[in-house]
């Protein structure tokens, strides 16, 4: 018995259909999906936040926004929804990018929680980028155009790779193609969370 936090982390670049997938995976397995892309976003339209304009700055330039913020919405959101919703089982997407978001998230976080396991959407860039311009036409991003991207996924490259590969010396990478049709790549991913649930109650 344990009353820590489970966490998948899901890693890879811009448009590799993070959120997409957690969305069937919400569906499929019933954990909480927190989007830290998403948090960010919603804290800089509250008119009343202090970060406001320091998160719009970070994600129009495709650059990382400082661990204290991101970790803090992301903390939140998991205590409410154990002790509003009993859940404690989550899949924190988009995080972490970078060496201070990991060291951040360690001294805060690692206490508090079990890493089932980190999984990573492999995508080529130009796939990427394809997939997000044409999510710009409706999606209303403001980093979702080409000047954005390609800081993006420079950023992705230089910062969220090297995260990848510390979790990878960890033995915790699980890597999906991306390449393909959701609901072919959901089968993939169907699997490898079967997998960790069969480890987690064995
Ligand atoms: N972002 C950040 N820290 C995070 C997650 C997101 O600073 O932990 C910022 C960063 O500027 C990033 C932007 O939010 O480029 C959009 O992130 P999101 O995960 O929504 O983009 P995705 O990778 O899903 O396309
Ligand atoms: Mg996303």
């Amino acid at each position: 018995m344990t009353d820590k936090y489970n966490v998948i982390f899901i890693l890879g670049g811009p448009g590799a259909g993070k959120g997409t997938q957690c969305n069937k995976i919400v569906k499929e397995f019933g954990f909480v999906h927190l989007s830290a892309g998403d948090l960010l976003r919603a804290e800089r339209n509250e008119p009343d936040s202090e970060f406001g304009e320091e998160i719009a700055q970070h994600i129009k330039n495709g650059s990382i926004v400082p661990v204290a913020i991101t970790c803090s919405l992301l903390k939140r959101e998991m205590k409410r929804s154990k002790e509003n919703d009993d859940k404690d089982f989550f899949l924190i997407d988009g995080f972490p990018r970078n060496n201070d978001n990991l060291d951040g998230w360690n001294s805060e976080m690692s206490g508090l929680v079990n890493l089932k396991s980190v999984l990573v959407f492999d995508c080529p860039k130009k796939v990427c980028v394809d997939r997000c311009l044409e999510r710009g036409k409706t999606s209303g991003r403001t980093d979702d155009n080409k000047t954005s991207l390609e800081k993006r996924i420079q950023t992705f490259t230089d910062s969220t790779m090297p995260v990848i590969e510390y979790y990878r010396r960890e033995n915790l990478v699980n890597e999906v193609s991306a390449e393909r049709p959701e609901d072919e790549v959901f089968e993939d991913v169907k699997r490898i969370i079967q997998k960790i649930q069969s480890e987690n109650n064995s």
